[in-house]
């Protein structure tokens, strides 16, 4: 599996399945997940409804992922992830479970794209929007988690390319920076 990095808008993606930074009502939002709404159409919102009916009354649980159709997006699915709100620096004890939930947002959407049998998936950097996790901070979390998931997880011989779609030029010069560090050391 190979960790690619682009600048760009994850809607426009040619690849099996995106990522989208959702929020637990599965109901649509601003940012990416908006974004992804308004290019892939009604589909994508009738079957998140229809998925919120019948297991997620109460919400997606933070840190999970749940597949959908991808409407008229070039993708064929759609996998809607929740990540954590970043936590107040006062919360100490919540920056180290809420760093294990976002995490568990890329292993989880990761484990759903082999079951679809998508081979090439693209991301976002959940939380680094409106839920406020800081880029670096964020970049690292997302690359050392799908790093190791590639060594460990099974995912060399399931997915060919997991392409971090990053939005402008600041985040995509972050991520560079951590992987280039996580892969080589500083
Ligand atoms: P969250 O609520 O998880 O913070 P957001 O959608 O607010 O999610 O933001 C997550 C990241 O996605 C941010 O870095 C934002 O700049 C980026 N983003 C917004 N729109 C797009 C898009 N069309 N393609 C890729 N990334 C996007």
């Amino acid at each position: 599996m190979e960790i690619t990095l682009t600048q760009g808008d994850i809607t426009e993606q040619q690849v099996d399945a995106i990522v989208n930074a959702a929020n637990s009502s599965l109901l649509g939002g601003g940012g990416v997940d908006g974004a992804i709404h308004r290019a892939g159409g009604p589909e994508i919102l009738a079957e998140c409804r229809a998925l919120r009916a019948a297991h997620y009354g109460k919400g997606l649980p933070t840190g999970q992922a749940v597949a959908t159709t991808a409407g008229r997006l070039p993708a064929r699915w759609v996998i809607h992830t929740v990540g954590p709100v970043h936590p107040d620096p006062r919360e100490g004890a919540e920056l180290a479970r809420r760093t294990e939930l976002l995490a568990s947002c890329y292993r989880e959407s990761l484990r759903i794209a082999t079951e679809l049998g998508a081979r090439s998936v693209a991301l976002p950097a959940v939380s680094t929007g409106v839920y406020g996790w800081p880029m670096e901070s964020a970049a690292r979390i997302a690359l050392a988690e799908v790093m190791e998931m590639g060594r460990t997880g099974g995912l060399d011989e399931a997915i060919d390319e997991a392409r971090f779609v990053l939005f402008g030029a600041d985040a995509y010069g972050v991520f560079e920076r951590v992987l280039q560090e996580l892969s080589h050391g500083p």
